[in-house]
């Protein structure tokens, strides 16, 4: 969120100005009367705050309660307004936009930076995309002095302001990297009267494969916004993520849980339309207990009617698996309720589909083909519905 963002920002040197978090309107009265004339800002995860009115100018603390009070439990994007930042109004001059982002396709980092930024960014770059610059940036050198320096000439920021601006790349890209972000966006980056360059808006993505690097990140976490049962697999270090249908699925590395989509969202076309309700990889090493972890969050989504374990043994063997599924079946007893469609394939597959014979678990149905499989699961959820 902006005031999360804004708090980086400080943190590394852009400049900023501080506001006050509010999440009543008596707050947001209490808080301008102490800062004067305030712009009263909807903090939730999305852009385009401002065109939803969730961006408000407030001349008196009147005002900045009534605004906060429309503002307050608004929806933008979907997402609830729980908290207005009241931020001390800035006379703006100029509005630009500036971004540091991970460019996946070319494998490098990438610069956006325009002297005609604001609300409308989309919109030039749409009607005028010679007025947004784009400057890659070599992931092995980064931005120095002189990096900055050209970045600052190509987005031919104001003669006036380019040593500032040079300042706040440096600082910007600063966040970036220490912050180990995906992306740093500023839009506005104001000219302020009197020639001050100011972050008045920002937007960081961080990349939460370095959350063991960052103990402060966890604090960013929305926790009112994330998907329960999301949050839930992420406590037990699971690589879970809710989707919409009813077939849940559990298979072991990320390439063959997404075939495993696939080839549900196929199988289900014969079976009413029935669709993945999730996407969970239990990785290799696939023990009981992190068989059981899954099984749990996947059982606990209401949307579940069947089960689609899909695993194929390397390095874990099935025996291995199958003891997994066995022991987690224990371990859950009167909460495994929904029934379970296994397919093991691959190492030591004989032994593995030899143990699930024996327990002959009245939930599971052991099927020997993918294709089969999630056929049988489809048919299963259909039948439920
Ligand atoms: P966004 O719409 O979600 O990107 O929210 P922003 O924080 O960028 O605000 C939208 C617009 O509101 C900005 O482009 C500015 O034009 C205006 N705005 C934001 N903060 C201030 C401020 O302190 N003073 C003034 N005058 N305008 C502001
Ligand atoms: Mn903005």
């Amino acid at each position: 969120m902006e005031y999360q963002a804004k708090e980086l920002f400080a943190a590394h040197g852009v400049p900023v100005t501080a506001g006050v978090v509010a999440t009543t309107p008596e707050e947001a009265r209490a808080a301008a009367e102490q800062l004067g004339v305030v712009v009263v800002k909807a903090q939730v995860k999305a852009g385009g705050r401002g065109k939803a009115g969730g961006v408000k100018l407030a001349r008196t603390p009147e005002e900045a309660e009534q605004h906060a009070s429309a503002i307050l439990g608004m929806e933008i994007k979907g997402l609830t307004v729980h908290r207005v930042l009241i931020a001390p109004a800035a006379s703006i001059e100029e509005e630009y936009y500036f971004s540091f982002l991970l460019d996946r396709a070319n494998r490098r980092y990438l610069c956006i930076a325009s002297v005609e930024g604001g609300v409308e960014i989309e919109e030039v770059a749409q009607t005028n995309p010679d007025a947004v610059k784009q400057i890659p940036i070599d992931p092995g050198t980064g931005v120095d002095e002189a990096k900055a320096r050209e970045i600052v000439a190509e987005a031919a920021f104001p003669e006036a302001l380019r040593d500032q601006a040079v300042q706040t790349v440096l600082a910007l890209w600063q966040v970036f990297v220490s912050e180990d972000a995906t992306l740093v966006e500023v839009n506005p980056l104001a000219r302020l009267a009197g020639d001050k360059l100011e972050a008045l808006d920002g937007k960081v993505s961080l990349d939460d494969n370095a959350d063991f690097r960052h103990e402060t990140h966890a604090q960013f976490e929305d926790e009112s916004s994330a998907d329960p049962l999301e949050a839930k697999a992420k406590e037990k270090g699971l690589n879970y993520v809710k989707l919409d249908g009813s077939v849940g699925i559990i298979g072991n590395g990320a390439g063959l849980v997404m075939s495993t989509l696939d080839v549900v969202a196929y199988a289900g076309e014969a079976h009413g339309g029935v669709t993945p309700a999730n996407f969970l990889d239990i990785g290799g090493g696939a023990s009981a207990q992190v068989m059981a972890d899954g099984l749990d969050v996947i059982l606990n989504d209401a949307q579940v009617k069947s089960v689609f374990v899909n695993v194929f043994g390397g390095i874990t063997s099935c025996d291995a698996v199958a003891n997994g599924i066995v022991g987690a079946l224990d371990i859950l007893g009167d909460d495994a309720t929904k029934p379970l469609v296994v397919r093991l394939d691959g190492n030591n597959v004989d032994e593995g589909r030899r143990i699930l014979d024996e327990r002959n678990h009245p939930l599971v149905t052991l099927v020997d083909t993918m294709d089969g499989a999630a056929d049988k699961a489809a048919e299963l959820a259909h039948a439920a519905k």
